[in-house]
């Protein structure tokens, strides 16, 4: 109880500060926005700060599709890693042969996990580098075959905004529009395909919705009926939840992130199939053979190489459990006349969207919020934007229901009580909503 007061009390505070350093911006009333910013910061450095501990103790984080909480086996290992073996991979001396080892070790791992070649690995800071290097360096390498690049309409920004970026630079790009439970079909796909494709992308796991697209599918028809056009998978929300096999698929090319499976942020893979040339993003030092340039980070490598193995390892358990909390949720959804579900029913097990039509998302998720639960209102790059969500749009969604939506993402922590609390929550917050809205 008194954690909750104190949890408001610091709540309170930042929103004094905010208020008065974004709505005072005269010279004179700057200094009294100096002096509340102050006491706000006292508050919260003081008796009213909580700790990130205790905070973790009140609040139910379910935000999983934004980030995951580190694995502590992972934490542990960065912080090992990051105090001994400080080496340079590519300086000669000792300390460089320990860094370089553990560099091959961890390469070793994740290559095994996805049953492929260590050299077909290439290290990244994160998928959205990932992305945009398989698709601008396939787009760049194979200018000399054609310039049209195809993709669907609700793709991660870091495929989309790449996409858009490569059209104003002269290449034709075909966005496939979704039908209303958010997927492409392998059939679509490959009638879209023109002498002069270069590359196809589709995401596996949608990122908003759950939406999961038939990528195995999809690939061993284009390989049979298009062999030599390149098919990429942005397998960040797929991976560590959903089986994939990458060489049975035809998938040429697969983008990962660790933070989404327990492992550090800033840091991710690609995987090339062999023979697979492509114009790096990053010129400069030969590291990662001369594909992506710059010292590898060896700490975070090691902790997204321990996240790949021990996700592997618990995926079908994992995904298991949370199948069951999916469809308590999905159920307790539907029982709330008004909220309105965007994910398909045999989505992802991990992420639940749906749409509050009507209310305002953003008052919804602070009223979760002061009840303990921590969502979302959309993918957390667009979290900020006032616009209706394109994903929903392109699904066939109204303006009104894309502009209302909530994200719940879930993990391994999560219990059967916890989704009914937060369902108890949300029809909580619903109502007050409702009330608002009749007395306004
Ligand atoms: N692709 C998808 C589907 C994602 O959900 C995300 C992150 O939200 C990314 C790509 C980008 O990953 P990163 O944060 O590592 O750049």
């Amino acid at each position: 109880m008194l954690l909750r007061v104190r949890y408001r009390i610091y709540k309170l505070s930042t929103k004094l500060m905010k208020f008065y350093i974004e709505r005072k911006p005269t010279s004179e009333s700057r200094s009294l926005s100096f002096e509340f910013a102050s006491i706000g910061f006292l508050i919260q450095s003081g008796f009213f700060e909580l700790p990130l501990k205790k905070l973790g103790e009140i609040m139910k984080y379910m935000d999983y599709a934004a980030t995951t909480p580190p694995h502590p086996e992972v934490a542990r290992t960065i912080a090992e890693v990051m105090s001994l073996h400080y080496g340079n991979p590519s300086s000669l001396h000792i300390l460089g042969e320990h860094s370089e080892q553990l560099l091959k070790k961890a390469r070793e791992v994740c290559a095994g996990v996805l049953q492929v070649k260590p050299s077909e690995i290439i290290i990244t800071s994160g998928a959205s580098e990932s992305n945009n290097a398989a698709i601008k360096g396939a787009a760049l390498q194979f200018m000399n075959r054609g310039k049209h690049l195809i993709t669907t309409a609700i793709e991660h920004p870091s495929v989309y905004e790449c996409c858009k970026q490569l059209e104003s630079l002269g290449w034709n790009v075909t966005y496939l529009p979704v039908n209303h439970e958010g997927t492409v079909t392998p059939e679509q796909v490959c009638a879209a395909v023109q002498d002069d494709t270069v590359l196809v992308s589709v995401m596996h796991v949608n990122n908003e919705t759950g939406s999961i697209n038939p990528v195995q599918e999809i690939g061993k028809q284009l390989k049979v009926q298009h062999p030599r056009v390149l098919f990429h998978v942005d397998g960040v929300q797929g991976f560590g939840k959903l089986p994939l096999s990458l060489q049975a698929s035809g998938i040429d090319m697969y983008s990962l992130s660790a933070h989404k499976f327990r492992g550090p942020k800033g840091i991710g893979l690609l995987y090339v199939r062999e023979g697979i040339k492509l114009q790096p993003l990053l010129a400069g030092g030969s590291q990662e053979g001369g594909r992506r340039a710059g010292t590898e980070n060896i700490p975070y490598i090691v902790g997204m190489a321990k996240a790949l193995r021990l996700a592997k390892e618990e995926q079908a358990q994992v995904a298991e459990r949370l199948r069951h909390l999916r469809k308590v949720l999905i159920d307790g959804i539907a029982a709330i006349p008004k909220l309105v579900l965007n994910s398909p029913p045999d989505g992802a097990p991990h992420i639940i969207h749906f749409s509050c039509p009507g209310m305002k998302a953003e008052a919804m998720l602070h009223m979760l919020e002061e009840d303990g639960f921590l969502v979302s209102t959309r993918s957390a790059c667009s979290s900020k934007k006032s616009e209706p969500s394109r994903i929903l749009l392109a699904m066939g969604k109204s303006v009104e229901e894309a502009s209302s939506g909530i994200r719940v993402s879930l993990g391994e922590e999560h219990t059967e009580q916890d989704i009914q609390q937060f369902l108890a929550a949300l029809q909580c917050a619903v109502t007050r909503q409702e009330d608002l809205k009749g007395r306004g």
